[in-house]
């Protein structure tokens, strides 16, 4: 009883929901997610600034503003404790948080490169590692809270699916989804939570916490590689819709699955929200998905979620998970466009707000023709289309 006053109390006392004014999209981004530290950035295949570049290319097609963009604060170790124990928080090593990644046979050569790090001080991995991970945090509940005002959110971090209340593992340090659920349930009126993890790798983390808490309001439809990590087979007890692939499953069969199985979730299970895990280490070439799917299937299968969710009126938060090639943020934010120019996101305000608070843009006679038919003005130009197709998008993948 006195654990629940307590974690009552954290909930109530967390400063993580600043005001957000109504002309900011729900995109959440800090400059601090991204892992700045030597080591790191020589990493292969690992690309530790993928998060900054989405938001740089999402700026760069005149779609987000920094001052349009929901920059979030970091969570606090209050806000971690919700969920996790102090005995966890204090156990964080970056070898904790690696482990289970340098264990995945194939890829063992190429991960190799890590030990320097994995013996760096202590106070150098909180601050070049576990702190952007908690900004991600802190975003990734900031985005449930935005979700249930406005529809929709995406986070353009956070999906540490691997992580647990007490255990993290898979390059996961905080449990993001299960203390995102927490939040919401206590802060507002709902129960049902359908999450769609899409990543390659099967969600353990979250998984583990639901089948602890025997919590039968959570639905969890599970898409992954079943010949990668975690192979937690404890955990798959808690996926409702388990669908493991065969190492290099290609677009149209994955494609299918993903269909099928969003509408089937969706129809069995009356979800008051969805939380989309929509990691893009499937795509085609990355070393530690071990799947083939295009760019355009990434973009085909994000519109695939949203287009069923939206059309339930489902509120849905989307985080960016797993997938750290160099090419994958820019697939990210062609999604994020190509979902927009479907009108399957929008925020009026923002848009609003850009054209009257763009002084730096020199009049439209002066603009280089290329830049001022650049797809993202056409977005805001074009009669909205009927029926909406994901196909228009898709070239713009290939760079
Ligand atoms: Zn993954």
């Amino acid at each position: 009883m006195e654990e629940n006053d307590e974690t009552q109390r954290r909930i109530n006392n967390s400063k993580l929901f600043i005001e957000i004014p109504d002309y900011k999209w729900p995109i959440i981004y800090s400059s601090h997610y991204n892992i700045s530290f030597m080591y790191f950035e020589k990493l292969h295949p690992f690309d530790a600034g993928k998060w900054g570049k989405i938001h740089k290319f999402l700026k760069d097609e005149k779609f987000l503003q920094d001052d349009t963009t929901v920059e979030p604060i970091e969570a606090s170790e209050d806000d971690l404790l919700v969920i996790h124990p102090q005995k966890y928080l204090k156990s964080l090593k970056l070898h904790t948080i690696l482990e289970g990644l340098i264990e995945t046979g194939l890829n063992v050569a190429r991960i190799v490169e890590i030990p320097p790090v994995a013996i760096m001080p202590n106070f150098l991995v909180q601050r070049y590692v576990l702190q952007p991970f908690r900004y991600q945090t802190g975003g990734t509940i900031l985005a449930g809270e935005l979700a249930l005002k406005r529809g929709w959110s995406i986070n353009l971090g956070g999906g540490f699916h691997h992580c647990s209340a007490k255990k993290g593992g898979g390059f996961c340090a905080y449990a993001d989804i299960t203390l995102t659920m927490k939040f919401m349930r206590d802060r507002h009126k709902i129960r049902k939570i359908l999450i769609v993890d899409l990543d390659a790798h099967q969600g353990n983390g979250y998984q583990r916490d639901v089948l602890e808490a025997d919590d039968n309001d959570v639905y969890i439809l599970d898409i992954y590689n079943r010949k990668i990590y975690p192979f937690d087979g404890y955990a798959k007890k808690a996926i409702k819709r388990k669908v493991e692939l065969e190492p290099f499953t290609a677009d149209e069969e994955y494609l299918n699955s993903v269909s099928v199985n969003v509408h089937g979730a969706l129809n069995e299970f009356a979800a008051d929200v969805v939380i989309y895990n929509a990691g893009t280490d499937i795509l085609d070439g990355d070393p530690l998905g071990n799947l083939a799917i295009s760019p355009a299937g990434v973009i085909k299968r994000d519109y695939i979620v949203f287009e069923a969710v939206r059309s339930r009126n489902i509120p849905i938060i989307m985080l960016t998970s797993g997938g750290y090639m160099r090419n994958n943020a820019r697939i990210i934010a062609n999604s994020i466009l190509n979902l927009h120019q479907n009108q399957l996101i929008d925020c009026k305000e923002a848009r609003h707000h850009q054209a009257l608070e763009t002084p730096s843009m020199p009049p439209p006679d002066q603009v280089p023709r290329s830049r001022s038919e650049s797809f993202i003005s056409r977005f805001f130009c074009t009669e909205p289309k009927k029926s909406p197709s994901m196909e228009s998008h898709i070239d713009q993948s290939k760079s």
